[in-house]
């Protein structure tokens, strides 16, 4: 039907211009606006910074001129809801929010403007949103035809394979079996495949028309380097990428536990960087201080863990580093999504260790969740991991995970210089034969650890208990670190050669891949130069 659409898409552009001062909608916007202003259900998946806001607020206008009323906002952050809210009424749009913020006078008030129809927009926290109470006010708004429109932001929230799971998402599929004929969109910046099919279950929105915009920001440099001592790695980059006399630039630090985020951030001080601490553990006023610090002044580095950054929007943020890794590539995404929104050029820059890759398999194995549950957890996180050992462009591999495809970039660092890379078939097959005999001489499957030690020939307890001191591979890699042997062995688990079973203790069993290097004429590669033989070095964190 393709009047209609033309003509509603003549008065979002009216609109747009009108009120938002735009000549011309950007990507998708069209077609998602045209849309969801007809009333049809939508999911948005587009990246930071892409416009997501304009997706709902140009319908809402265009709908509510049309008399069909109010549209609910949901959004799970309150500083977001105000500065969107003072944004659009300084475009002169009605529009006002609902949330733990107000006082129970000013909460009334705007309850009763949204029952006389002065509202256009209105902003609710999930929990406000489904109160027996709240409901009841949009029953009464519903039954005259005075409920136009629900915008769900941030609907990965909803998902519990998204990395920022809120259970109050949950709550809100009441909107669709309460309010069945009003149309709903909901947008996230990230979703892999799991999570948004996890959004249109939750939400029911099996209806709805999806629109996928790209999720490439060009102007981000990815660099992923192993992690040696991380924080004077750290300070290294910031110095030689985002320092000039006139003082540094903005950026945010990443790390895993709330104790690392205040040693990082006195550290950067004493090295004469501004920086200030973010995380859970500090109290409400001191967050907003620093983040309101960050926001409005320069140059400022914000040490964090992932409880910063959802919702802030500060355009000339450089550079996002990452000292611990994050769980999953959504996560990974969208942490580094905060750096460059302005499309300057910005660095997501991160070291990772064996000891995040302990770590992190770790908090899976040790929470509480169901196995099949803990079975996804590591499944996403090895894509991260294979994104790390990468040889090959990472944005490649990045939007290809997002379903993607994608030509090599020039801009990340595998890109700008291609790691040398190191024929290491001969110790591939190493490895792998040895893990076959043993399970053959054992009748049971061992995990890397020993695995290792036979490789290079070390006597233990085990060794003696099994006799693998008497098999062929005993002893046939002494030449090589286990660092490198542990290398060697996370990209044969990458490259599904080796499968860890995660429910048996880790163990190592040969996997699909195997046959063709074993066999075939498949041939490993390795980044590293082959190291000297170490065993007297000292060892490093991992
Ligand atoms: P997101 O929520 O997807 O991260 P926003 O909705 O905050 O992105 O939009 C990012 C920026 O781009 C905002 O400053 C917004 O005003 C601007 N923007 C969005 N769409 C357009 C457009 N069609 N033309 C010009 N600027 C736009
Ligand atoms: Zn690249």
């Amino acid at each position: 039907d393709v009047a209609p659409e033309g003509e509603t898409l003549e008065t979002c552009a009216g609109v747009l211009q009108e009120v938002f001062g735009y000549d011309a909608f950007r990507g998708p916007q069209a077609q998602i606006v045209s849309h969801v202003s007809e009333g049809g259900d939508a999911l948005v998946l587009m990246p930071t910074g892409g416009g997501k806001s304009l997706c709902y607020q140009v319908p809402a206008i265009v709908r509510e001129r049309a008399g069909q009323g109010l549209t609910v906002v949901v959004s799970p952050l309150i500083a977001l809801m105000h500065d969107q809210v003072g944004a659009l009424l300084e475009a002169g749009v009605a529009a006002a929010f609902l949330n733990s913020s107000l006082s129970l006078e000013d909460a009334q008030r705007v309850e009763k403007e949204m029952l006389r129809g002065e509202i256009t927009l209105l902003y609710a926290a999930p929990e406000r949103l489904t109160t027996p109470r709240f409901l009841a006010l949009l029953d009464s708004l519903h039954e005259r035809g005075k409920l136009s429109l629900f915008a769900i932001d941030e609907a990965h929230c909803v998902s519990q394979w998204g990395h920022d799971f809120r259970p109050e998402y949950r709550g809100l599929v009441v909107l669709h079996e309460r309010f069945a004929g009003v149309p709903r969109v909901a947008l996230t910046a990230t979703a892999d495949d799991l999570t948004r099919a996890d959004i249109v279950e939750r939400l029911q929105l099996e209806e709805a028309r999806t629109f996928i915009s790209s999720f490439d920001r060009p102007n981000i440099r990815y660099t992923i380097v192993e992690k040696k001592d991380g924080t004077q790695q750290l300070l290294r980059f910031i110095r030689d990428e985002h320092s000039s006399p006139q003082g540094h630039d903005a950026g945010i630090v990443y790390c895993q536990s709330r104790k690392r985020v205040e040693e990082v951030a006195g550290m950067l001080c004493e090295a004469g960087f501004n920086a200030l601490p973010y995380h859970a553990g500090l109290d409400a006023a001191k967050r907003l201080n620093h983040q309101d610090r960050f926001l409005r002044e320069e140059g400022l580095i914000m040490v964090a863990t992932i409880a910063f950054g959802m919702g802030i929007d500060k355009p000339d943020v450089r550079f996002v580093a990452h000292l611990d890794m994050p769980k999953n590539i959504e996560g990974y995404y969208q942490e580094t999504g905060r750096a460059g929104r302005d499309g300057e050029a910005a660095n997501a820059w991160m070291v990772y260790g064996l000891q995040d890759v302990v770590n992190q398999r770790r908090m899976i194995d040790e929470s509480p969740a169901a196995d099949e549950f803990k079975q996804v957890l590591r499944g996403k996180l090895d894509a991260l991991l294979t994104l790390a050992e990468a040889s090959d462009c990472r944005r490649v591999r990045l939007l290809g995970y997002f379903g993607e495809a994608s030509e090599p970039c020039g801009n990340c660092d595998n890109c700008i210089k291609p790691p040398e890379l190191h024929d290491a078939t001969e110790a591939a097959r190493k490895v792998l034969s040895c893990i076959y005999r043993v399970q053959q001489a054992s009748g049971t499957a061992f995990g890397s650890g020993h695995i290792m030690d036979i490789l290079r020939g070390k006597q233990t307890d085990k060794m003696a208990q099994y006799a693998h001191d008497k098999l062929s591979t005993f002893g046939i890699g002494a030449d090589w670190s286990e660092t490198q042997w542990r290398a060697l062995l996370r990209q044969l688990v990458a490259r599904e050669a080796v499968h860890v079973d995660a429910a048996h203790f880790n163990t190592l069993h040969l996997a699909e891949g195997a046959r063709a290097i074993l066999k075939g004429g498949a041939q490993v590669w390795m980044k590293q130069p082959s190291e000297k033989p170490s065993r007297s070095r000292s060892r490093g964190s991992s």
